[in-house]
């Protein structure tokens, strides 16, 4: 049997009328780049995140990046963030300007761990990037006081948790911003690139509206970008709104059912979500016992997993020049080399998910 570890053209297939009529749509009415589509996708996104305002972009590393400028954060400014999560939520730190510093993350969620920030906050502090990884969100409850006690700003890497929430907040409700990516592998994906903010400051979304668009086309002194969602993405968008929900509520089955077929393989610790923490999963990572060569079992059996990730940022090569030392991330170095994310997506099968299970305890046995 063959399991992939996410099956795009499956989940194509479910709303292929409605897709391909939305394209067309697009293609006949002229407006390739901007219009009614991006508009609708705009207020829609905002809508379901409960938020006022939200502003498309060309995908979730702009949105990063625009974030920090937006907030005027950029040379000699250190922002702080975790050393577990995509290059990017570390990278538009530099492209910005500014100097990642990196936090050690929790074992048991693979989160930011929020006991650990207070110690790297220093005067050239501007700002913490928690990263909502995997589609857990981190404690934001912990993160506000930190931003309130000593003055900073938070911009929320929401890229991985689209209508994730924790204890009913979700991604921007208590930060400055957030932003998403609709790579097509996450959870709301287009079918090409695509990303946003969203933010409930008014000042906040002119400012990044501003720095998509070529910084107002010189009419200030703003150096912008142009970072633009095309109609088609937003009208592919549009439609996978309607269902988003639905597939986010069969991911979260599926990882219950992992959960409980997983109950006694001793070798494998399944993820811990809290039960006050909206997870949409968005990957299923497990920790395991020879990482590796369950990995290359499990390939040789037809079943394809990734790692997220095989790196710790604060150790690649790109922030060399930050003198960053293993042996202080020690919490993230033994993530990275335990964990495993198994194939999650809303059209997986019963008897696939059985069989992938049945492949690891073969493994182990
Ligand atoms: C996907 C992702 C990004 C980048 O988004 P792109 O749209 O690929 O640029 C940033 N941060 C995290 C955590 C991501 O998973």
């Amino acid at each position: 049997m063959e399991v992939p570890f996410i099956d795009i053209g499956a989940q194509y297939k479910t709303i292929k009328s409605e897709i391909d009529q939305a394209i067309q749509q697009v293609l006949e009415g002229g407006q390739v780049i901007g219009g009614e589509e991006v508009h609708d996708f705009e207020k829609k996104f905002a809508e379901k995140s409960q938020v006022k305002h939200c502003i498309s972009m060309a995908n979730g590393t702009d949105a990063l990046w625009i974030a920090l400028k937006a907030l005027g954060i950029g040379k000699g400014d250190e922002v702080i963030t975790t050393a577990l999560s995509w290059i990017s939520s570390a990278s538009t730190i530099l492209q910005a300007g500014a100097t990642p510093v990196f936090v050690d993350i929790d074992i048991s969620t693979g989160l930011i761990d929020t006991d650990l920030i207070e110690d790297k906050i220093t005067n050239k502090t501007k700002a913490i990037i928690p990263v909502h990884l995997h589609g857990q969100m981190v404690d934001m409850i912990d993160i506000r006081n930190l931003c309130d006690r000593h003055k900073l700003y938070c911009i929320e890497d929401s890229a991985q948790a689209h209508f994730a929430s924790f204890r009913d907040v979700m991604p921007s409700q208590m930060s400055d911003m957030a932003t998403f990516s609709f790579y097509p592998t996450k959870n709301l994906g287009a079918y090409g690139d695509a990303g946003c903010i969203v933010t409930n400051d008014y000042k906040l979304e002119k400012q990044c509206r501003a720095l998509t668009n070529y910084g107002n086309r010189g009419e200030d002194k703003q150096l912008g970008i142009n970072s633009r969602m095309d109609s088609i993405q937003a009208a592919i968008l549009n439609v996978k709104m309607k269902y988003v929900e639905g597939w986010i509520e069969q991911k979260r089955s599926i990882a219950d059912r992992y959960d409980r077929l997983l109950i006694g393989v001793q070798e494998i610790t399944t993820p811990s979500a809290k039960t006050e923490i909206g997870h949409t999963y968005y990957t299923y990572p497990v920790r395991c016992k020879n990482r590796n060569k369950l990995k290359e079992h499990l390939i040789q059996h037809g079943v394809q997993t990734t790692i997220h990730y095989s790196w710790i940022l604060p150790l690649l090569p790109l922030f060399k020049d930050l003198n960053n030392k293993e042996e202080d991330f020690p919490v993230a170095y033994r993530y990275q080399n335990e964990s495993l994310c198994l194939p999650i997506f809303p059209e997986l099968a019963e008897h696939q998910q059985d069989y992938v299970v049945s492949c690891i305890k073969d493994f182990y046995n």
